[in-house]
């Protein structure tokens, strides 16, 4: 991965871009709001100088043959220019539009060969243009890196090649050569240090949002686990009910606030009928399917406020807070009326089923889960013992 991530973001000294042409097009792409905008702007600066120095041709000049080529050359360069301003959109690819820049740049520089024909008498100042436009060249319009240099070289071979053609000494060329060459190694290491330090910054700036990106996914991973954790460690897993760590710490909660507010608690042991006779005539499968239908009943059926546990086998607890054992009585037989009326669809067949509540409710001070528990077992064995498919309630 380390490996792989170096390798992406390694970047030519040379080329000054990233050697993995896809990481560089990403990379254009981040800075490219910027880049074009700099590219308007530099290339507009352009066509305005470009343009206002036909006013000091114009005061050599006069209206005159040279002054016309002159400024066909200017307006020739600077439409180039305008054209080339026009096709630049946000989503216009950075290598195409270097290239037209790149070639616009050669024509200019070309053209520009001009001035040493028309102004012989300005030679040094035409030098010195030369010079300017090398820096503005390799330092300020933003294009690749490359193009830059080779337009660069064009224009240091091309103005010394005129210089030779128009008649010069040896000793004058090299002192010209040097005179450009300085603008554009000055320009060009400028460039290239910039260009390879922002793009180090952006490689940096991409890891840290990759890794910040895996962390934050990496913790909502371990996020989704932990409440699947706590849900597994609460909950049974058949029937999605409280197991029996959970309903007896929310049962000693529920002790302890009905002691401090003297409200009534009811708890219920709701007990299936025969159910080994279903598992025994439709299979295991089925009483499964009966256990989750009779947990999905009594969660509806109750408030949000009562706690339904699975306590084991095909008996389930449930605690009513705020609930005498009369009302309890109340609910019982209401929820023992739904069961019976309820279709348990088992693939073959649907049954029935029905079952029986033993009720207890919080007598005294020091009484515990067991003892309530107990109390409403009794009940539950009574109401088994007379006939089942009703509710039995142990007041003392
Ligand atoms: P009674 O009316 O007296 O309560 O009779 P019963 O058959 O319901 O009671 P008994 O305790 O004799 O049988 C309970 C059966 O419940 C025995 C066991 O096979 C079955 N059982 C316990 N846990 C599960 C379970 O998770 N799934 C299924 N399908 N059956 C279970
Ligand atoms: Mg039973
Ligand atoms: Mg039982």
């Amino acid at each position: 991965m380390m490996q792989s991530a170096a390798q992406e973001y390694k970047v030519s000294k040379y080329l000054t871009e990233f050697q993995n042409r896809r990481t560089e097009e990403a990379y254009q792409k981040h800075i490219q709001k910027i880049v074009t905008r700099q590219l308007r702007i530099t290339l507009v600066s352009w066509a305005i100088i470009l343009l206002s120095f036909a006013i000091p041709d114009y005061l050599a000049l006069g209206v005159s043959g040279s002054f016309f080529y002159l400024l066909a050359y200017r307006v020739i360069i600077a439409l180039s220019l305008l054209l080339v301003i026009a096709n630049i959109k946000p989503d216009t690819d950075f290598f195409k539009i270097s290239r037209a820049v790149a070639l616009v740049a050669v024509a200019g520089f070309t053209g520009f060969m001009l001035f040493f024909l028309l102004r012989p008498d300005i030679t040094i100042w035409v030098i010195g243009m030369i010079m300017i436009q090398i820096v503005f060249l390799m330092i300020f319009i933003p294009i690749r890196f490359i193009l830059a240099a080779v337009v660069g070289i064009y224009a240091v071979v091309i103005t010394m090649a005129t210089r030779l053609a128009l008649g010069t000494t040896t000793n004058d060329l090299i002192g010209l050569f040097f005179l450009l060459m300085l603008p554009y190694v000055l320009g060009g290491a400028t460039t290239m240090r910039l260009g390879i330090s922002q793009r180090r910054q952006y490689s940096l700036f991409i890891q840290t949002e990759t890794i910040n990106h895996e962390l934050m996914m990496e913790i909502e991973h371990r996020r989704a686990l932990e409440l699947k954790l706590k849900e597994m460690a609460s909950t049974d897993p058949l029937t999605g009910l409280a197991n029996r760590r959970e309903y007896e710490t929310l049962f000693m909660h529920e002790i302890h606030r009905a002691r401090r507010s003297g409200t009534p608690l009811a708890v219920c042991i709701l007990d299936l009928d025969h159910f080994k006779r279903v598992n025994d005539a439709y299979g295991h499968g089925a009483g499964d399917a009966v256990l989750r239908c009779t947990a999905g009943l009594l969660k509806r059926e109750l408030r949000s406020m009562d706690i339904v546990g699975r306590l084991g086998g095909e008996e389930f607890i449930i605690l009513l807070p705020e609930t005498t054992t009369e009302q309890a009585g109340e609910i019982g037989t209401r929820l023992l009326e739904a069961l019976a009326e309820m279709e348990i669809d088992v693939g073959k067949t649907v049954i029935r089923v029905t079952a029986t509540i033993g009720i207890s409710g919080l007598l005294d001070e020091d009484e515990t889960f067991n003892t309530i528990i107990a109390r409403a077992d009794e009940a539950l064995y009574r109401g088994k013992n007379a006939g089942r498919n009703r509710v039995d309630i142990k007041t003392s």
